[in-house]
């Protein structure tokens, strides 16, 4: 009998962290949104139980990529959804490694394309399940000690919105929606990719070196983690008063506690948060784990081209290739885009 075989389309977001770093695995508290840059995936059902998988971005030479689509499978069949095997297409425009999340991208495209196929609706609840799934498909599958951050972000993002996220309980994070309106005070959000590359699920350790660090309750490492939570909840106070510029300062704060108490940002990103904030930027910091990726830039509008200017020459002084700069603004998270066909 030959079976049609409808493909479902299901998009999933990055995300910036807009403040609140190496909190997620430390009971703390982010405030992450998830932005326009997503990963698509075209997901249709096999009869023989098998899996293929082939991405546009597949990065040369490493087949280890497979095993985020197959974490998610697994983790999902764990949770008692009847997934069949899958012919699964991806497509993303997140930067890979390059600390806007592709990795949560590329898990929740596919977990949300499953949930589309099995006709399951994502209320708020089912959202959560999916990112918890996600981020042990990441952790206990891929290896990378993520904390839960990305994918409630890409699972939970509203357009206009960042995520508060607290983490007091790691299992069952609380979550709280909260209204970000830079753009009707005439300010952009501009992040800017440094073209250094980490790589969480390397072992190169940098990351889970931090976590094992913090477990063991290092000073330094902790006073990171009880400061940042406290700016967090100060940012949160600041964007409900659209207090802009405290809450760049606090952004701005943010980044030299993660280049002097917790040491995980690298000479491109410390260069761009100093040019932005010197052209006139309200705040600026690193974003998502450290060792390379994007920062994450509070700036007014009619200011940003000025910054992105001034962040370009300081790298060409240096004879560093010119970063890439997008303007973000808060999306939607992760949704089925059609069904069938
Ligand atoms: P980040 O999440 O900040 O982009 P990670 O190191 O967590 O960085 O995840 C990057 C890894 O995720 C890539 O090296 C690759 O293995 C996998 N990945 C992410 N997106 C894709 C994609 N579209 N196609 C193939 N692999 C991907
Ligand atoms: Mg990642």
């Amino acid at each position: 009998m030959h079976l049609p075989r409808p493909a479902v389309v299901a998009r999933a977001p990055g995300r910036v962290n807009l403040i609140g770093e190496h909190t997620d695995y430390n009971r703390g508290l982010c405030l992450p949104f998830a932005i326009q840059l997503a990963t698509t995936a075209t997901i249709r059902p096999r009869t023989d139980g098998r899996l293929r998988i082939t991405s546009a971005e597949a990065p040369a030479g490493d087949a280890h990529w497979q095993e985020y689509v197959v974490g998610v499978v697994v983790e999902l069949r764990r949770a008692g959804w009847d997934v069949p095997g899958l012919d699964v297409v991806l497509a993303s425009t997140v930067p890979l490694g390059g600390g806007l999340s592709s990795s949560a991208a590329l898990e929740c495209a596919v977990a949300t394309g499953v949930a589309g196929l099995l006709r399951i609706p994502l209320d708020d609840g089912r959202r959560r399940t999916l990112a918890e799934v996600c981020r042990r498909a990441e952790t206990d599958h891929v290896g990378a000690p993520t904390g839960g951050m990305d994918q409630l972000a890409s699972m939970l993002g509203a357009a206009g919105h960042a995520l508060l996220v607290d983490f007091a309980d790691p299992h069952t994070p609380a979550t709280r929606r909260v209204p970000l309106p830079v753009a009707d005070d005439g300010l952009a959000l501009l992040v800017t990719d440094t073209r250094v590359r980490h790589a969480l699920a390397d072992g190169d350790g940098g990351y889970a070196q931090r976590r094992r660090e913090c477990e063991a309750g290092d000073p330094r490492r902790t006073r990171h983690v009880r400061t940042e939570n406290d700016r967090v909840g100060a940012a949160v106070e600041a964007i409900a008063a659209r207090a802009w510029g405290r809450l760049g300062a606090l952004m701005t704060a943010s980044h030299a506690s993660l280049r002097d108490d917790y040491e995980v940002s690298v000479p491109q990103l410390d260069l761009i948060v100093e040019t932005a904030t010197g052209a006139g930027a309200l705040g600026s910091r690193m974003t998502g784990g450290g060792f390379g990726g994007c920062t994450v830039t509070l700036v007014a509008a009619d200011r940003a081209d000025v910054v992105r200017e001034a962040v370009d020459a300081a790298y060409a002084a240096r004879d560093w290739a010119t970063p890439v700069h997008h303007l973000v603004e808060p999306g939607p998270g992760a949704e089925v885009l059609s069904v069938g066909g």
